[in-house]
């Protein structure tokens, strides 16, 4: 008898329920630039995805490299990525982070993530406004290792589910989702996890009923599952 982890069985749910998803990075890869993945998620941190897509087009509209940015005032990246919301810590990192490559990698980004997952975390994070989700996605999406950064949306619903231990930070819960689901589905995981949490398993009213885990979630098991049975 196969023993199906509960990951497994949640990645193959959520990929009957989404399809084949896949995340839009054809911007950075087109032009082989790292730099603007790294960007694209700093501006994304605690912001919807149309307020920090405007405010990426409107950055990279004025400045168009690594080095445009390393030379720009922080005060004009501010202004030019305002939508993006706290604005004022986004663009020191932002600023800081081209600083770092131009300054230490002559302006090669793909040099400073590059080497050991460890390592090009370590150097992601040494910048300020770069934490550990942050710098997981770049090295997700950009050196292909087999990780699951964990959001916002990835926390809740990983801990509902049941995934994940309800107590325990950032490197807890990462842990336990990635001995749960195989190293080849973390990236959708990652993806799906997220759109799970935007569409069904919202933070304040959970949709169970658009939810194909409904027999997996140990939060449903718990809480809703006597009242579904009513109806
Ligand atoms: S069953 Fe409900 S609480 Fe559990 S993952 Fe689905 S929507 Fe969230």
């Amino acid at each position: 008898m196969t023993n199906t982890k509960k990951g497994e069985l949640v990645v193959q749910r959520l990929e009957s329920l989404f399809g084949n998803i896949t995340f839009d990075d054809d911007f950075w890869r087109e032009r082989n630039e790292p730099f603007w993945l790294i960007v694209d998620t700093i501006l994304s941190q605690n912001t919807s995805s149309a307020n920090s897509r405007a405010a990426f087009r409107n950055l990279f509209s004025t400045y168009q490299t690594v080095e445009a940015i390393s030379l720009a005032d922080v005060q004009d990246i501010e202004r030019a990525i305002k939508q993006a919301g706290l604005y004022e810590t986004k663009a020191r990192s932002i600023s800081a982070v081209a600083s770092e490559i131009m300054g230490k990698y002559e302006g090669d980004t793909w040099s400073f993530i590059g080497g050991s997952y460890q390592s090009a975390k370590e150097r992601l994070q040494q910048v300020k406004g770069i934490g550990p989700k942050t710098a997981d996605v770049v090295l997700l999406f950009a050196r292909d290792f087999n990780i699951i950064p964990v959001d916002t949306h990835v926390f809740r619903v990983s801990r509902r589910i049941g995934l994940a231990p309800q107590k325990g930070g950032y490197n807890a819960v990462k842990a336990a989702l990635e001995n749960e689901i195989p190293p080849g589905k973390r990236k959708f995981a990652h993806i799906a996890l997220i759109r799970l949490g935007r569409e069904v398993c919202i933070a304040r009213r959970p949709q169970h009923w658009k939810c194909p885990l409904t027999d997996l979630c140990d939060y449903f098991q718990e809480t809703s599952r006597d009242v579904y049975q009513t109806y």
